[in-house]
């Protein structure tokens, strides 16, 4: 067996989950593909899971039900781990919208690598934003259970950190993260 510790020698990072939650629009993705540009032209080893190559791969037969959100978030967390074992920073952007399932996360993940980070925009904003549409279809009742309409959101009480995106550049809010994860992935550290 190739231990974890010697994958992440060879990597010289130590690696982490980074999880993004935060409304839809609220601007994880946008800053998790900022982030990951970043961290690879620095030498990082890193993957980013989003919607666009989870829900539609390993996660395609999942709805949005409560059960299907917490085995959404479950699988992966899953994926996310084995990354981490292989030494590669994960960067996964759900919304993930309540403390019960950013738990399960963090239970297979585990809490030492697990960094929680809140993109914290206001829901008016989210949706005046509104990039998919979604928003609007969920206030003409066309989705049901969309998050922060007809499903809740609760707020992370102690994220790694919080970001408020409102009024701020997406360049400006990839520093401050980037600022505060760099030490998160030094070896011996
Ligand atoms: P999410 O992944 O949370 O659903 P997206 O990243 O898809 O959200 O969309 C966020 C939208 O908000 C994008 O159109 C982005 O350009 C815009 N935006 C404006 N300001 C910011 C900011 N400071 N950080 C991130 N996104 C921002």
């Amino acid at each position: 067996m190739v231990s974890r510790a010697e994958r992440e020698a060879q990597t010289r990072q130590r690696a982490r989950v980074v999880w993004f939650t935060g409304l839809s629009g609220s601007g994880k993705s946008t800053i998790a593909v900022q982030v990951e540009r970043r961290l690879f032209e620095l030498g990082h080893r890193v993957q980013l899971l989003d919607g666009d190559n989870i829900r539609s791969g390993l996660n395609g037969n999942l709805g949005f039900s409560a059960e299907d959100r917490r085995e959404n978030v479950r699988r992966i967390a899953e994926v996310a781990k084995l990354f981490v074992q292989n030494g590669t920073i994960a960067l996964c952007s759900f919304v993930s919208p309540t403390k019960a399932i950013r738990e399960v996360a963090r239970g297979v993940i585990g809490t030492e690598d697990f960094k929680l980070i809140f993109v914290d925009t206001p829901l008016e904003e989210c949706e005046r934003r509104d990039v998919k549409g979604l928003y609007a279809k969920a206030r003409r009742g066309d989705l049901p259970d969309f998050t922060g309409i007809s499903a809740p959101y609760e707020a992370p009480k102690n994220p790694f950190l919080t970001i408020q995106t409102k009024d701020r550049d997406v360049g400006e809010c990839t520093d401050a993260v980037l600022a505060n994860l760099l030490p998160q992935f030094k070896l011996n550290a």
